[in-house]
């Protein structure tokens, strides 16, 4: 029996953790194809194009979104994000299992278009520790902490929109249940079912 591949969508609110543990998903997963996204925010360094994601100006992003070319798009602060439909589909119709680590809005997006996927949301333990770590990563300025905890609240109630809670308190115990709810939901009898 031939079946199509499973869409996974992991994602939660900003500094949660979701790029590291998409990152140990990919590697302890075999058969996870990774979907890599299109951005305008300038690569950090060490990040290559077509490794972390596709970097292109706004322009190209903006032709693209008018072209269909996504499954979905979002700004997520200043930058526009988004996930090439072609490869996504491609994948998927050969009956492999693509994984997606998007934002909220995003999320809710592709849930839309595709309520058949498996969405998960990454929480964190609490609000100190994700104001900690958001500190910690040294990535983001004063402001912008301040702006994600701020989301992060608004995030929180969209968390019943989703299949799966991880909280991510410790990362391998979060990556062990990643590993669990993706091996359970290719167990799944009826995964065609309408
Ligand atoms: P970063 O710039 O730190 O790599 O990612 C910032 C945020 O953008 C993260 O929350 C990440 O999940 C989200 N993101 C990455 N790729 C996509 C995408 O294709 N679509 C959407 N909607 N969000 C994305």
């Amino acid at each position: 029996m031939t079946h199509n591949g499973i869409l996974f969508v992991i994602s939660g609110p900003s500094g949660v953790g979701k790029g590291t543990l998409r990152e140990a998903l990919l590697k302890s997963t075999p058969n996870l194809i990774d979907s890599i996204s299109v951005t305008t925010r300038p690569a950090r360094i060490g990040e290559r194009d077509g490794r972390e994601y596709f970097f292109m100006d706004r322009d190209k992003f903006e032709n693209l979104i008018k072209q269909e070319e996504f499954l979905e798009w979002a700004q997520v602060y200043s930058n526009l994000y988004g996930t090439p439909k072609q490869f996504v589909q491609e994948n998927l119709d050969k009956g492999l299992d693509v994984l997606l680590e998007i934002d909220i809005q995003g999320a809710m997006q592709v849930k839309a278009k595709k309520p058949d996927g498996v969405f998960i949301f990454i929480a964190p333990p609490n609000v100190e520790e994700l104001a900690n770590r958001l500190i910690n990563r040294g990535k983001d300025s004063q402001d912008s902490i301040v702006e994600r905890l701020k989301a992060c609240y608004d995030e929180m109630e969209f968390m019943r929109e989703y299949d799966y809670l991880v909280i991510n308190d410790n990362i391998s115990e979060a990556i062990k249940n990643l590993e669990a709810i993706i091996i359970a939901e290719r167990c799944k009898i009826n995964k065609d079912k309408e």
